[in-house]
């Protein structure tokens, strides 16, 4: 066995995204050495991708806004299984989490005024979201990123943990190889944050990023931590269905937020018939409502015109075109069209300037002279590993989480603009909650060399066969089957059938084999990467196959309504000696002063299912 390059630190954050970083940052201002670590360059995580903005209720632009609103928007928005305390601790600290950034350096749009501009976005009362044009992301690594480095972090690049140890059970460190030569890492600490981002590449059409293969949830599960939601996928409603090459890239909320109309083939404007009864009253009646509200919007006024329907929540748009290309109203390449060409084009290419070049340079499309085909993309995991709300601490001792890789904060389904500032509320409690952790715990917890031996063994092992599959072929079935039979709508046999599969693609995915050396071998770390993109795709199936009701993000045919008694559990994936778990876990209690923020519809009224097809998922 190779020399092993060792490092020893009081926490490893796994990811420099917006969570790890902000993690990092406060881990190390409590005094801890701390190392980050991240598969790809600094800069690259998946948050540099996000467009619209940060939901904050500074309540610049709609000075009615406050956190109680906040609060109850994503507690609806999330159909009320999110965790309220995180809810509540979202919505009062988010405010501060922006204005920190801004210290640190981030420019945001500002109002005539001089302040930070907000826009409007989906399921959000208030126009809310800080944004810079539709770069919010870049501006936010960025501003993190430089805070972090002169502060003295460890930064360790392109390289991919595969392995948590625990010594008693608790947290000692975690084995990582590194991209560019092959060669593995060991990393010695007293406290793990998980802050890895999503799990989008489970599926073919996505918004997400190479980087997205549910490591941290899988890291987190076969640690002996609990994931919940897992059921909860969100399919963000406008992704570019064309060219084929670039399908699913993201279409940001922002062109909605900004006035974007929906249309289908025939011109219709079909929102209206899409938005769910409970909710009717929350948006514009007819046309000239929806144009007056945009109006005084891009004009900075207040209005008593309601939002357009394009604002619904993205569950209930995402069906609503997917219903409208199922029946036959569809764009030429299967989407509904989006338009904001009717906007004065300086106007949208200063708002939207990454959509204007991402559509002229990927699709040959002007966007101030036509509207954009688009259509259903697998953008955003709600569920993850449960953490505690207040520190972030995992069901795992010296375990944290934050980020799109933990859970809780969102329920059933995310608002736009919700994750960028739950990066950095939650980011900055892991890191506290960790750096604590660690300072308490004192000595070093050992790892095993048996262990550490067994795990490169098994890294190495598809280098050792001389035949089998290629990973590519098991990442493609896997696509298949998820797309298949776990998409937008679910069904019973549908759901049975993935489970069945799932477990003949687990088999084919340890026995792949890989040729090469162990230089940036895509084949090889794309074999690692299968282990984990199986465990979430099955706790994902498994729990959907769970929740016999629709709500949120998860959409049976089978259920089509939802299930008062599935609105006071969480479904809770563990895993045991004869493989993983789901079971129903209750929802922490509200308190009566947070409840009684809601008017007198009772919650679940808000959460009616959005119109379904007739037919079954594809
Ligand atoms: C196109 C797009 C636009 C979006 N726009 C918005 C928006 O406007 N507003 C909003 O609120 N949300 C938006 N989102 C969602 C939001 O960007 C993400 O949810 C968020 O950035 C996730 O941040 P994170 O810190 O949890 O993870 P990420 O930013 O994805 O970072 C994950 C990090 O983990 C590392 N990593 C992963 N696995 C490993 C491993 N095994 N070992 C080491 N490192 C690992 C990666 O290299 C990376 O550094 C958007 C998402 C997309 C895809």
């Amino acid at each position: 066995m190779e020399p092993l390059e060792t490092h020893e630190h009081d926490v490893i954050v796994i990811g420099a995204g917006g969570a790890g970083l902000r993690a990092a940052i406060e881990a190390s201002a409590h005094g801890c050495t701390v190392a980050l670590v991240c598969k790809s360059l600094l800069g690259k995580a998946h948050t540099v991708m996000a467009e619209g903005g940060i939901a904050a209720a500074l309540a610049h632009v709609d000075p009615q806004d406050g956190w109680q609103t906040h609060f109850k928007d994503t507690m609806k928005g999330g159909s009320f299984l999110n965790h309220w305390r995180m809810a509540q601790l979202h919505a009062q600290e988010a405010p501060d989490r922006v204005r920190e950034l801004e210290e640190w350096g981030a420019l945001f749009d500002r109002t005539p005024d001089g302040r930070i501009l907000q826009r409007a976005f989906g399921g959000h009362t208030w126009k809310r979201l800080a944004h810079v044009g539709d770069r919010t992301g870049l501006e936010m690594i960025r501003t993190l990123q430089d805070r972090g480095v002169h502060q003295g972090l460890d930064v360790h690049m392109e390289c991919t943990v595969t392995k948590l140890f625990t010594d008693g059970g608790r947290i000692a460190g975690a084995l990582a190889y590194r991209r560019d030569s092959g060669r593995f890492m060991l990393f010695r600490c007293r406290a793990v944050v998980i802050a890895t981002g999503g799990v989008g590449k489970a599926y073919k059409v996505t918004s997400n990023s190479w980087e997205y293969t549910g490591d941290g949830q899988s890291l987190a599960y076969e640690t002996g931590a609990e994931l919940i939601d897992m059921e909860f996928l969100q399919f963000h409603p406008t992704g570019m269905v064309w060219p084929p090459g670039v399908m699913g890239i993201l279409v940001t909320e922002g062109v909605r937020g900004e006035g974007g109309i929906l249309r289908n083939s025939q011109n219709e404007r079909f929102m209206w018939r899409y938005l769910p009864e409970a909710r009717r009253h929350e948006y514009a009646a007819d046309e000239d409502e929806a144009r007056r509200w945009v109006e005084a919007s891009v004009e900075g006024q207040q209005t008593d015109a309601r939002r357009p329907p394009e604002l619904s929540t993205r569950d209930n748009v995402a069906r609503a075109i997917y219903t409208e290309v199922r029946e036959g109203r569809g764009t030429p390449h299967g989407g509904a069209y989006l338009d904001i060409s009717y906007m004065p084009a300086e106007r949208v290419i200063k708002k939207l300037p990454s959509m204007y070049h991402q559509f002229m340079e990927l699709a040959d499309v002007d966007i101030t002279q036509q509207p954009m085909e688009v259509g259903p993309t697998t953008h955003y995991m709600m569920g993850g590993v449960r953490v505690e709300p207040d520190t972030g601490a995992a069901t795992v001792p010296g375990l944290f989480a934050a980020g799109e890789a933990s859970a809780g904060m969102h329920g059933a389904n995310r608002l736009g603009g919700n994750s960028l500032s739950d990066l950095v509320v939650f980011g900055r409690r892991a890191g506290a909650g960790a750096a604590r952790y660690a300072i308490e715990l004192g000595g070093a917890p050992a790892i095993s060399d048996a262990e550490v031996d067994a795990e490169i063994r098994d890294l190495l092992s598809p280098f050792e066969r001389s035949s089998g599959e290629s990973p590519y072929q098991v990442h493609a079935a896997l696509n298949e089957c998820m797309g298949k039979n776990v998409g937008i709508f679910r069904v019973h046999e549908d759901l049975e059938l993935a489970v069945r599969e799932l477990e003949g693609l687990k088999a084919r995915a340890a026995k792949v084999w890989v040729t090469g050396s162990r230089v940036y071998n895509p084949g090889w770390h794309l074999a690692r990467d299968l282990r984990n993109m199986l465990i979430v795709s099955e706790a994902i199936a498994r729990s959907a196959l769970l929740r016999k009701e629709s709500r949120g993000a998860h959409s049976r045919l089978d259920y089509t309504g939802v299930d008062e008694a599935l609105g006071q559990v969480n479904m809770c994936v563990t895993r045991t000696a004869t493989g993983m778990r789901v079971t129903p876990t209750p929802l922490p209690h509200m308190p009566a002063e947070l409840k009684a923020l809601f008017d007198s519809a009772p919650p679940v009224a808000a959460q009616a299912a959005g119109t379904q097809p007739a037919g079954k998922s594809s």
